[in-house]
């Protein structure tokens, strides 16, 4: 069975003092908790000492974004070897923010992808329609798009590895979630593109969020889904007692 993975995305969120004090409230709010997978994903600069906060806990630490390259002349950029190094497991790839706001490409969202692997992160990858192509019925052709050339070029090994967040972006930050059974048949068909693409295997072994206003209200109702393995959380992860309890929903 999949265990499931609950990842507080902070976004441009939390000075230093307050990631960790962050970090040490959830390392005791959540003793004990158990057959979930926890993970917040800081900005850059807090990377490091929430890394260390959290050390033996068994909370992980992701990075919201990685360049392909281990070193070079890319001002401004951060590397997987330079990730790992601070203590991260995973990194969030292609979130709807960057390909929205950045100009990320389904083409870099792969070059990231591959890279992560390579360098031991688990990449969390990002998809998801707009509503503009909700309306026009083009949802799935969209999010077939964004999977299928983001996993290019993987063994089965790694594909199985890895997590998908599905986060339709008129769901993100705007209080409307994708019901229940919405999200279970995008997160399905998601499984099904892997199936065809890496076989059975990595398509059992993936895990595969939901994203969008997922809230304490909410969170349960998702995660009783059968391909739901979880969920990747913006606004209710910068708040311990809100995030602790979408973990709690998903044991
Ligand atoms: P919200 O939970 O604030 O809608 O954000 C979702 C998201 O973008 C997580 O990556």
């Amino acid at each position: 069975a999949r265990k499931p993975l609950i990842a507080g995305n902070w976004k441009m969120f939390k000075t230093v003092p307050e990631a960790v004090a962050f970090a040490q409230e959830l390392k005791t709010a959540v003793a004990g908790v158990d057959g979930v997978e926890i993970a917040v994903c800081p900005p850059f600069t807090a990377l490091v000492p929430v890394a260390e906060a959290l050390r033996g806990t068994g909370i992980a630490v992701g990075a919201q974004d990685v360049h392909w390259e281990e070193s070079g002349a890319f001002t401004g950029e951060v590397s997987p070897l330079m990730l790992k190094d601070a203590g991260c497991s995973y990194v969030i790839i292609g979130h709807s923010e960057r390909r929205q706001l950045f100009g990320e490409t389904d083409e870099k969202v792969n070059r990231k992808v591959r890279a992560a692997l390579a360098h031991g992160l688990t990449p969390i990858m990002c998809v998801g329609e707009t509503l503009e192509e909700r309306e026009a019925g083009v949802t799935e052709e969209v999010v077939r798009r964004q999977a299928e050339s983001g996993l290019a070029g993987l063994t089965p090994e790694q594909a199985g590895g890895l997590v998908i967040a599905y986060e339709p972006v008129w769901a993100i930050g705007t209080g409307k979630t994708a019901s229940e059974q919405d999200a279970q048949q995008m997160i399905g068909f998601i499984r099904g593109l892997v199936r065809d693409l890496y076989g059975a295997g990595a398509a059992g072994a993936m895990r595969i969020q939901y994203g969008g206003s997922v809230k304490p209200e909410n969170a349960a109702g998702l995660m009783a889904q059968p391909d739901i393995d979880g969920a990747l959380v913006g606004g209710a992860s910068l708040e311990v007692k809100s995030f602790v309890e979408i973990i709690k929903a998903a044991c």
